[in-house]
């Protein structure tokens, strides 16, 4: 897998913290630390862990357990890899056994739904896997076009509504039933992402997982929300009403090639107990990578 190719930013703000812990001396500890406290909070880590961090290593400091500026960024990024991997958080998509696994993809629009579903088909194709989109953003004509551009650059088969305002969950449950017939192993769906205030939206989301689960039971197998990386730490109030209605199972971080702090993957993994599973690091067909916690942790503190 690739390395992380994004957070130029979020290294440049961090690595004020290693010319700090390089000329560390105990007594300099709380001058340290309270600005090892503002690179956290300017990398989006959120007040909360931040806190919890800096508290940690001050705590082992003076207990005269980290003795030099090298052992304490490793426990920094000891405590950083902990809060990711903590809960048994699992990175890999839980598939199931039955035949097809559905993927539900849901978040606002503009996030990177489409492309991400997109990407995601071909990372599953390559592996082998037959896989089927459906376009199940039937509010936005536009949407469907642009799954089926995707559907043509990944040679995947697509579903789409056969009239003008047909209901997603009915062009989903078609979608299934073929993929049922058809011996599909993956039915991707797409869903609406028109702005989640909208109560609407999410009465339909949770009408599409039910006609889904009908078809196939135990499906959606994985509800994958996507959330915009550039937003930071505003994406956790969107993140967690999704999560309230629906029942997220895993994160898709988008845009994290671009302007995004690294710090706020970690305090949405922290802040909803709910692992990212995949990142987005460009636009391109490639571009998206299974979350590895050690890798980030490692690209974050070269
Ligand atoms: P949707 O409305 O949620 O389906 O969002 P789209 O998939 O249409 O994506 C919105 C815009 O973000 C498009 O221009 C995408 O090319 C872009 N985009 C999506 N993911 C990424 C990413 O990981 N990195 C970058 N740089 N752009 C992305």
């Amino acid at each position: 897998e690739k390395i992380f190719s994004g957070f130029t930013k979020t290294r440049d703000n961090l690595a004020v913290i290693d010319e700090l812990l390089l000329y560390w001396n105990l007594s300099d500890t709380d001058r340290v630390l309270d600005e090892l406290e503002e690179a956290l909070l300017v990398a989006d880590f959120g007040p909360r862990i931040t806190v919890k961090i800096v508290e940690s290593l001050r705590d082992d400091i003076y207990a005269g357990k980290l003795k030099s500026g090298s052992e304490i960024k490793d426990a920094l990024k000891k405590s950083i890899l902990n809060l990711l991997t903590a809960k048994g958080l699992k990175t890999e998509l839980r598939l199931g056994f039955r035949k097809p696994a559905v993927i539900m993809i849901v978040g606002v629009n503009g996030g990177g739904k489409t492309t991400s579903l997109g990407k995601l088909a071909n990372r599953l194709k390559k592996d082998g896997t037959k896989v089927l989109l459906a376009a199940g953003d039937t509010f936005r004509a536009a949407a469907s076009d642009q799954l089926e551009i995707w559907a043509e650059r990944t040679g995947c088969e697509i579903v789409v509504a056969e009239k003008e305002n047909a209901k997603a969950s009915s062009v989903l449950s078609q979608a299934v039933k073929r993929g049922k017939e058809q011996g599909y192993d993956i039915v991707l769906c797409d869903t609406s992402g028109r702005l989640h205030t909208n109560y609407s939206l999410m009465e339909e989301l949770v009408s599409c997982k039910k006609v889904i689960g009908k078809v196939v039971s135990g499906a959606p197998n994985e509800i994958l929300q996507v959330l915009d990386g550039t937003t930071g730490l505003n994406m956790l109030p969107q993140a967690r009403e999704f999560n309230d209605v629906v029942g997220v199972t895993g994160l898709i971080l988008t845009k994290l090639d671009g302007s995004a702090r690294g710090g706020c993957v970690v305090s949405v993994v922290d802040e909803l107990g709910i692992p990212v599973k995949f990142v987005g690091v460009g636009e391109g067909v490639e571009d998206l990578q299974p979350f590895d916690a050690e890798a980030f942790v490692n690209a974050i503190f070269p």
